[in-house]
């Protein structure tokens, strides 16, 4: 295709704004999926994803419009996912920047809004849901408008629920995205923006080509890691893949496959260049997703141990930036420590391995990295509270920070301090985004967010604030390692390090949240919350006789069975720690706090 007859372009929004339902629309009135075929949320592709409303992974499709060639990405909104829309960002030279017409600009709006001005895309601004009776285009196009320095009148106004809007705003994406540049007489360059694993085709890799032209059965180097593969199949996805005989030029974008199995062979960022007369330099990659979030990942029955491995390599063939190493652990036995990039992608990781591997398991309480350095200068990376050092031998305390921008009605101010302050956050800075819509920066650690943060924010302002965070570096803190102990043993898996200001609220409510969620045993219990050797809090569970079939007077077989079986089904989440069973509620007991 003529370079000058194509438009890259990425939709991206705040969750839930309407991105994916936009797409759909774009699909069906492009012709490239019939209204046979429709269905609602037609790109997000896994269970999950449709299950849950929310698109993980971005998707690209390419629609023809008006004798022009439109590649469209779909994107995440969620905050954990931001590198997966970065890296789609790099692949367009422009954006659609959706606003639901009756909530006005969000955290991830704004967040988003930057990250396509930094990779200097010409953004569109958009208010959609326009049918919906709440609905105040007016009001929020001004406020859009603010935002990006446009006149309101320069904001499009369409519903990706009726279609209502769509057709014009296709036209403007032809008449205002500049059509990629590239020469196409250099050696090959693209950019891999996504790899993704299939079970039948093994790894197929999405690019953007930039300069030069790939093509089938040709050898192509990898830049970054020098590996050479062969193009076995090239094409394009419009909405299922079709091979292109043609190859990909300059601006396109589309897959190719190459046998390679393991997506970490085809790495997100790299550039594709040919084998032979190849191209010298790379271009601007991206940079490699870090986990943020650490928890622990135990087989409820120990013997699944080699399945939970191989389910979690195969998980990561698909997902670059899941990261895990074995662990052991004196209470769960052996497991993996798993590094995510946040809370979500921590529940999506947790249910896939339980779907689609049928496994049964327990995860710990999530928790931040650490950097803690010694008296005699040795530094540690601490990724799991029980290998924080106690003794007095520790230095400084370094943990992760965020900032943070809440975006909330003007009322909730002084609720939002309240709940920041409370977490150790420093204000930066705030703003008005119109009389009464504010915007309010704050310097967070990483470790209060992941405790119930959003939760909390959002039930103080009644569902109305917005979240967004970035890591910003790290802080030193006052830290100290809670240990909770079972019949005067330390758990492992129960320890957390806290702020030395909440160590004891924390061991206080641990306890008795622990009292509450292990049941009765046929001895007593008494837990113990600890720092160091120093007990500071204490409860005590009393022993019970649990006989369950004493209520069935030796008759009824049948009824018997029935009340063992529901007996075994309320024990498949419990765990033996020591002599104590403990449910997986309490490993988690830590993550909400009332
Ligand atoms: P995404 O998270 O940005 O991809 O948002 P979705 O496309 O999944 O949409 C979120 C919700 O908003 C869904 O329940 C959609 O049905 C609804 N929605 C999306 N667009 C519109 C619209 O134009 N009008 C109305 N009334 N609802 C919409
Ligand atoms: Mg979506």
């Amino acid at each position: 295709t003529d370079p000058a007859l194509i438009r890259n372009f990425c939709i991206i929004a705040h969750i839930d704004h309407g991105k994916s339902t936009l797409a759909d629309r774009m699909l069906q009135i492009t012709g490239v999926v019939d209204d046979r075929s429709m269905r609602a949320q037609y790109l997000d592709r896994m269970d999950i994803e449709r299950e849950r409303g929310i698109t993980i992974k971005s998707q690209a499709v390419r629609l023809p419009w008006d004798g022009h060639v439109l590649n469209m990405i779909d994107t995440p909104g969620h905050v954990d996912f931001t590198y997966e829309v970065s890296r789609s960002l790099q692949a367009c030279e422009g954006a659609i920047l959706l606003v639901d017409a009756a909530q006005g600009i969000e955290a991830q709006t704004l967040a988003n809004l930057y990250l396509a001005m930094n990779a200097d895309l010409h953004i569109i601004p958009v208010l959609n849901k326009i049918d919906l009776p709440a609905a105040q285009p007016e009001k929020f196009a001004e406020e859009l408008a603010g935002l990006i320095g446009c006149d309101p009148s320069d904001v499009l106004k369409v519903s990706g629920k009726t279609g209502e809007g769509v057709r014009e705003l296709l036209d403007h994406v032809v008449q205002t995205i500049p059509a990629p540049v590239g020469d196409a007489d250099a050696a090959a360059r693209a950019l891999i923006f996504d790899s993704v694993y299939d079970t039948y085709r093994g790894v197929v890799t999405y690019v953007r080509v930039v300069d030069g032209h790939l093509g089938k059965r040709e050898r192509i180097l990898m830049m970054s890691t020098n590996a050479t593969h062969e193009t076995l199949e090239i094409g394009v996805i419009s909405p299922e893949p079709k091979v292109s005989d043609l190859g990909l030029g300059v601006g396109e974008v589309g897959y190719l496959i190459t046998g390679v199995k393991d997506v970490r062979q085809s790495r997100v960022g790299d550039t594709v260049t040919s084998a032979v007369k190849g191209a010298q330099e790379m271009l601007a990659g991206y940079e490699h997703p870090k986990p943020m979030v650490f928890s622990g990942l135990y087989p409820i029955d120990g013997d699944e141990y080699p399945e939970l491995r191989e389910a979690l390599d195969k998980l990561q063939l698909n997902d670059a930036a899941l990261v895990y190493e074995p662990e052991t652990s004196a209470a769960l036995g052996f497991g993996f420590r798993v590094g995510f990039l946040g809370l979500l992608h921590m529940e999506i990781v947790r249910e896939r391995l339980e779907r689609e591997f049928g496994l049964s398991l327990i995860s710990t309480a999530p928790n931040v990295v650490y950097r803690v350095i010694m008296e005699d200068g040795k530094e540690l990376t601490v990724t799991n509270p029980s290998e924080f050092p106690t003794g007095g031998k520790i230095a400084q305390v370094f943990e992760p920070v965020t900032k943070s921008t809440i975006l909330a009605p003007s009322e909730f101010i002084g609720a939002i301090m309240e709940i920041c302050q409370g977490r150790r956050g420093q204000l930066l800075g705030m703003d008005y985004l119109s009389e009464d819509r504010v915007e309010i920066r704050y310097t967070l650690p990483l470790g209060e967010i992941i405790f119930d943060f959003f939760d909390q924010l959002k039930s103080r302002t009644r569902g109305y604030a917005s979240l967004d965070y970035e890591p910003a570096g790290e802080q030193e803190a006052d830290l100290v390692k809670v240990d909770i102990l079972l019949q005067g043993e330390a758990v492992d898996a129960f320890s957390a390090i806290v702020h030395k200001d909440k160590a004891y609220g924390y061991g206080v409510d641990m306890a008795k949240k622990l009292r509450e969620l292990i049941p009765r045993q046929q001895f007593e219990v008494p837990i113990q919350a600890a720092i160091g050797a120093r007990v500071i809090a204490r409860e005590n569970i009393r022993a019970i006789r649990k006989d369950v079939l004493a209520k069935c007077y030796g008759g009824d077989i049948s009824r018997k069975r029935k009340l063992l079986e529901k007996q075994k089904e309320g024990k498949k989440r419990m765990k033996m720690v020591g002599r104590v069973e403990v449910p997986q509620e309490a490993f988690v007991a830590a993550l909400s706090t009332d």
